[in-house]
């Protein structure tokens, strides 16, 4: 069966990681199927729009790299995708509830409907609207909220990932339609949108579960076809049993974007938050993603956001991308990520220090604080050299004179390329008697400065006899 899927977001600030899976899943399902991805825009709450959330949005999505066949920009045979510009077919459609009987114009005053509520609370019953139902609703004209007209009745339907679902009359109430302001609710809006756009399977976040009821019973006044129902579980946060909203640091998408993070990597971790297909694979290119998805393996309880995990996935495709498509590829992706240091020097020299430092990357972003002394010297610093662990036990002199024969014999290789500089320190290591771990230490410090870099003889490759040679003669001088 071609899936017919869509994401509808509200364009209400920006796509954080905690409900991007509702793009993601749609997605592998249109794309397995053969169907279409629909990209619509539910921009109905006038108050909660936010300028410019539909941009982020679709930027979102194109850097995950999940394209939609309708929608904005690419447009479709449902055109309009903005809700805000569909009012005249809400109206289209509910005047066949008005005039079925199944609608009613509702003048009810807020404070009217607030002293309901109230009284109910009293009385301790449930407040449901429909036993408040005004006797003889007028005809309807702007400004007046339309409501569908509940009957009270039991539903039993399946979702996909919660189950056979069964519920009582006592969760059917007579929701708003069309609000005062003339805009539909969310409610209506996307029964009737998914309809006229041919939507198969509506998959969104399970919050709307337990309305689920109500769209069955508009489905039915209607004479539709009910969609295959998919409620997504939240994505919890890192502790607690709470979702994962901006409160506990969701970020959005694109701020791991602009901190280095893959897209690849991304796709692949949130697509496999709360899914698996059984296997142990963890690491899925998108077209493994299409294959393998599928509605049956999500799971049915929150899953826990892990960064720590999305790290590590972000690693493995750093690692992933140079070994299949080469160092200059990777560097086609670092442009923006290195230190300001680094705009002087060729992309050559950038392409050979990413080579060598790849493999000890989580985000792109720790290029600016991992290279820095491949581009300016940094900065002497005597007491990261007396206080290392591994050199604690030598006097200043004795370092000062293992530099000099570091530098007596590294003056030495005709040629200087990483083999070349291995013999020379395993000849170093021979001739001052000392462990690889002091010699080395050492040497690795004098020249950068730095927690940690690349193998030693590595990093004295990529810097160059010149520059490796004054690093040491100027930490022999200041010692
Ligand atoms: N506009 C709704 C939201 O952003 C979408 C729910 C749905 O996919 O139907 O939560």
């Amino acid at each position: 069966m071609k899936a017919i899927t869509r994401f509808a977001p509200s364009p209400t600030g920006y796509i954080h990681i905690g409900n991007v899976r509702s793009a993601i899943y749609p997605y592998l399902v249109a794309r397995q199927t053969g169907g279409k991805m629909i990209l619509r825009i539910e921009d109905t709450d006038r108050e909660r729009y936010v300028e410019g959330a539909t941009e982020l949005i679709e930027d979102t999505l194109r850097w995950l790299g999940l394209d939609w066949d309708e929608g904005p920009i690419v447009g479709g045979p449902s055109e309009p995708y903005f809700q805000s510009e569909r009012r005249e077919i809400y109206l289209k459609w509910v005047q066949k509830l008005l005039d079925s009987g199944r609608a009613y114009a509702d003048p009810t005053p807020p404070e009217k409907i607030d002293e309901y509520r109230r009284k109910c609370n009293e009385e301790k019953v449930p407040f449901l609207y429909r036993n408040f139902r005004p006797e003889n609703p007028p005809k309807w004209e702007p400004g007046i909220p339309i409501r569908f007209k509940a009957e009270p009745k039991e539903y039993s339907w399946h979702d996909a990932v919660m189950g056979d679902m069964h519920t009582g009359p006592e969760v059917l109430d007579d929701i708003i339609l069309i609000k005062r302001d003339g805009y539909p609710t969310y409610n209506f809006a996307h029964i009737v949108d998914d309809a006229e756009m041919g939507v198969t399977h509506v998959m969104r976040g399970v919050e709307y579960l337990s309305s689920t009821p109500n769209y069955l019973a508009l489905y039915e006044a209607f004479g539709l076809e009910r969609p295959i129902l998919i409620s997504l579980p939240h994505i919890l946060a890192p502790q607690g049993n709470k979702k994962l909203g901006k409160r506990d640091g969701a970020k959005s998408v694109t701020e791991y974007r602009d901190d280095g993070v893959l897209p690849e990597a991304m796709l692949n971790y949130l697509a496999c938050l709360g899914w698996n297909d059984g296997t142990e694979q963890e690491i899925y290119t998108k077209d493994e993603l299409i294959k393998s998805f599928s509605i049956d393996r999500i799971q049915n309880s929150g899953a826990r956001y892990d960064e720590t995990k999305l790290l590590w996935l972000n690693g493995q495709w750093i690692r992933r991308i140079f070994d299949e498509q080469g160092a200059r590829a990777l560097y086609d992706r670092t442009v923006n990520f290195w230190p300001e240091v680094a705009a002087s020097y060729s992309e050559e020299y950038r392409v050979k220090v990413l080579s060598i430092i790849y493999d000890r990357l989580k985000t792109m972003s720790d290029l600016k604080t991992m290279t820095e002394y491949f581009f300016v010297d940094p900065d002497i610093d005597i007491n990261m050299l007396v206080e290392n662990k591994f050199l604690k036990k030598l006097s200043e002199a004795e370092i000062e004179e293992l530099l000099k024969m570091s530098i007596n014999e590294l003056s030495e290789p005709k040629e200087w390329n990483p083999e070349s500089l291995q013999e020379k320190l395993n000849d170093l290591l021979a001739k001052t008697g000392r462990k690889p771990a002091e010699l080395f230490s050492l040497i690795r410090i004098a020249i950068s400065f730095a927690p940690f870099s690349p193998a030693l003889n590595l990093t004295m490759d990529v810097l160059g006899r010149e520059t490796t040679l004054a690093r040491l003669n100027a930490v022999a001088r200041s010692i």
